[in-house]
């Protein structure tokens, strides 16, 4: 998605978006006799990584995870001179990564223990389902939680007896390598390795034969392209990618809450999340109140600084980013969308700052209401009130990553959220945020393929194996 991040003569040129200065120092690209070497000593270092035992595994993996802590106001301040994420916000990126070492970790452990189904009484033969690893997993991320998507796919990965191999996205090569660095700091050499580059150093490692599974997040676009590339050899893919996801506000909703949340959950990271809200859906009969909350909301979000501490929303993490944010706002107003707000913004052209934008009337055809924004805009329209007009409208779309619901109705909730196609639905609430640790994530239709939460995702990074015993 972010393209003119520049690799040059075998350098990623590393640009804070607040600034518009080259960060130092630079950060290598990965050769390729040096990647041949990564991949050799991935595969060399799995047999007996996959011969210690589950627990050991585990164990190994949590000290890893504490390992991150020393590092975490580094690596939070790396993050927001990489990307721009406000400070407050990548602190809680690290935290939370952190805090997978707890009930998390457990719980992938739980995965990937054996099944024992039973038998062996009166001459039945008894059966056992084992896990076995696939081999090395490269784990492919984006720039948008540069340290925060890395253990969701390598972890488990890890935990399933594979070897490891993460690139991290160009834009935010340091964030990515710091936690690898500390997380790979009580596992045995080999097991955990990072490489640098863009999508062409991508594309080199996963075309090896030696690489056993590939694992994505990213857009949709890139996902794509690695599916082709994988389906040579039959490799296994989990693809997490992009969205464009929905909130339906009903007119029994808690609208104050409601109108929050539409504003808190389009504008958080500066919009650049998955599973932001892209497309807010407001009954008609309720338009003007509704509008008003969340213009009233939206004034209080401060544009600027990252590391200031009143900031609310930094700047875009590139440039090329800011223009797809300005081009499909400028689009929509060209073809009739309102502008009910748009905020101060520093006046920098070196730097990346987009303003919050409120807008309104927006038609389903236009632009911004399908491709991904990534930026921070409220985007609203309206819909007639009833069940079926909003079960259409949220899935008028060609993602379905996640998807928001607000009524005080329940039921009725309920019965929306089970006809919209995405992998999670919130009923008056941000679902990635509350939902049980144990729940999936994965993209329904172009939104991804595959899952990395929850006991299917966790079991993805290996395969069955049914033993069936007789005396
Ligand atoms: P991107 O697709 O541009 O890049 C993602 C990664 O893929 C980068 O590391 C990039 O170098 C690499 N890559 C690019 N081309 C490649 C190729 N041909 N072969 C191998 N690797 C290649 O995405 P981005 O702009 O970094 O991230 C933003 C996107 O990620 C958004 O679409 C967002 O919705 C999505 N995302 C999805 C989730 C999820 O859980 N579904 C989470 C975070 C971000």
């Amino acid at each position: 998605m972010v393209q003119g991040v520049v690799v040059e003569n075998g350098v990623i040129q590393n640009i804070n978006p607040a600034t518009g200065q080259l960060i130092e120092p630079a950060v290598n690209v990965t050769s390729p006799e040096e990647l041949e070497n990564i991949i050799s000593a991935a595969n060399a270092s799995q047999p007996s990584w996959s011969d210690k035992t589950l627990s050991e595994r585990i164990e190994a993996i949590r000290q890893g995870l504490i390992a991150v802590e020393p590092i975490g106001d580094e690596l939070a301040s790396v993050i927001t001179e990489e990307m721009g994420k406000v400070s407050a916000e990548a602190k809680l990126e690290v935290s939370n990564a952190i805090g997978l070492k707890d009930g998390w970790l457990d719980m992938v452990k739980e995965a990937n223990e054996d099944v024992h189904l039973g038998g062996g009484e009166e001459g039945k033969a008894e059966s056992i389902v084992v896990r076995d690893p696939l081999g090395v997993v490269v784990v492919i991320s984006p720039w948008n939680f540069p340290a925060g998507e890395i253990p969701f796919l390598a972890i488990p990965a890890l935990v399933a007896g594979n070897t490891v191999i993460v690139k991290p996205s160009e834009v935010t090569p340091r964030s990515g390598e710091l936690f690898c660095r500390a997380l790979a700091s009580s596992l045995p050499e080999g097991v955990l390795q990072v490489v640098q580059g863009d999508g062409k150093t991508g594309e080199q490692l996963i075309s090896s034969d030696d690489i056993h599974m590939v694992a994505m997040t990213g857009s949709t676009a890139t996902g794509k392209k690695i599916m082709n590339v994988c389906s040579k050899k039959l490799k296994r893919l989990v693809l997490e990618l992009g969205g464009k996801d929905p909130m339906v506000v009903f007119k029994d909703a808690d609208l104050d809450k409601a109108a929050n949340d539409a504003v808190a959950f389009s504008l958080f990271n500066c919009g650049q999340v998955c599973c932001a809200v892209e497309r807010v859906y407001v009954d008609e009969s309720i338009q003007n109140e509704f509008e008003q909350k969340v213009l009233d909301v939206a004034k209080k979000y401060k544009v600027g600084n990252p590391t200031d501490a009143d900031t609310t929303i930094g700047p875009l993490a590139s440039q090329v980013q800011r223009e797809n944010v300005s081009k499909q706002v400028e689009a929509a107003v060209k073809e009739g969308a309102k502008v009910l707000y748009q905020s101060d913004c520093p006046d920098d052209r070196h730097a990346n700052f987009y303003p919050v934008t409120v807008l309104s009337s927006l038609k389903q055809v236009m632009p911004i209401q399908n491709l991904e924004t990534f930026g921070p805009v409220v985007a609203m329209s309206t819909f007639d009130g009833t069940e079926e007009a909003a079960i259409e409208m949220a899935n008028s779309s060609e993602f379905g990553l996640a998807s928001y619901v607000y009524t005080t109705d329940l039921t009725k909730g309920s019965r929306v959220a089970r006809k919209i196609r995405s992998g999670q639905v919130g009923i008056n609430c941000y679902s990635i945020l509350e939902a049980q640790p144990a729940c999936p994530w994965i993209g329904h239709k172009q939104s991804g393929f595959g899952s990395h939460s929850g006991m299917d995702g966790f079991r993805s990074f290996s395969v069955p194996k049914s033993i069936v015993f007789t005396t």
